[in-house]
């Protein structure tokens, strides 16, 4: 009877053991998946708030998984974070996306996201020269987007990176807008291209009078600072048609208008075979 001490022992293990083995497994799958090139990038496009004509792509890794499905970015990624190896897979989404830009038409950009954890290291002005020299790719068709906790961590590192993007003409966007705090200061302190305003605030933006004024006035001085301004997360008519009321508002991106999708269907949407 002693010896289903054990038996008995591993099925009452603690919550934090069941939790620690789950996530060495996805260590494991993710070590795997770097090794085998496993990531798909999609593109979801941002479209001229005006004349509805896409201006650029956006570049969203994937990770299909045999027995776990598609796994989130938002779930792996601070994993790849942590284990080192975000910087192996930022490459290989840098070098598709720009890739994957010269088969579209001439006006169209792509968008590649860069985490604060990705610019710490150094040496993404380095990667991105070499995507742009290996795929043939005009700098001024690259964007990359960065969120306020790459600037935020005020290092040598961001600064570096920043100049170096800005002498190369590659654009810079920054993402996931008013959800820090201390955003206004970054619009005339770095040389951005661009704001994504963040979803969460088109949530109420219809029902709350102050959020529309909220978003409307962040529009209006961003465009007089010379910023694009471009609103993520739109997936109502109603919405689009608010924002579109907003002549400050330059683009937008959304559910509504294409979640993200495989590069041959981006393909076909540029080619005008599935118009938007
Ligand atoms: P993000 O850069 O803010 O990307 C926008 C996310 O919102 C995407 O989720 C997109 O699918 C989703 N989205 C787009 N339109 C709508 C909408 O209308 N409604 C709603 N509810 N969601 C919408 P996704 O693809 O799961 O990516 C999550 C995050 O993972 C991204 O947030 C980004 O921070 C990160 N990520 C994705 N790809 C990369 C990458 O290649 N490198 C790095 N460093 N981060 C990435
Ligand atoms: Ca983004
Ligand atoms: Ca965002
Ligand atoms: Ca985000």
């Amino acid at each position: 009877a002693k010896s289903d001490g054990r038996a008995g022992w591993r099925f009452f293990e603690p919550d934090m053991d069941v939790k620690a083995q789950a996530r060495r497994a996805l260590e494991l799958d993710l070590r795997t998946a770097v090794t085998t090139d496993a990531f798909e990038v999609y593109y979801q496009p941002l479209l001229n708030a005006q004349t509805m004509e896409i201006t650029t792509c956006e570049a969203l890794i994937r990770w299909p998984h045999a027995k776990r499905g598609m796994v989130s970015p938002a779930e792996f990624i601070p994993i790849a974070e942590e284990m080192g190896l975000i910087s192996e897979i930022g490459k290989r989404v840098l070098r598709k996306a720009c890739a994957e830009c010269m088969k579209w038409p001439k006006h169209v950009r792509v968008a590649v996201n860069i985490s604060a954890v990705q610019v710490k290291r150094g040496n993404v002005p380095a990667v991105i020269r070499e995507a742009l020299e290996g795929s043939g790719l005009a700098a001024n068709r690259l964007e990359i987007e960065i969120t306020e906790s790459v600037l935020l961590q005020d290092t040598e590192a961001t600064h570096t990176f920043i100049r170096e993007l800005h002498e190369m003409g590659v654009r810079l966007s920054l993402d996931d807008f008013g959800t820090g705090y201390s955003s206004l200061s970054y619009l005339h302190s770095y040389p951005l291209d661009k704001i994504k305003i963040d979803r969460s605030f088109l949530k109420d933006i219809e029902s709350q009078d102050r959020v529309r004024k909220l978003v409307e006035g962040v529009a209006r001085l961003s465009s007089e600072l010379g910023l694009s301004v471009a609103v993520e997360g739109v997936e109502t008519e109603s919405q689009c048609d608010l924002l579109r009321s907003i002549p400050y508002v330059t683009e937008m991106q959304g559910f509504l208008f294409s979640r993200p999708v495989p590069r041959l269907e981006v393909r076909k949407m540029l080619d005008g075979t599935t118009p938007i």
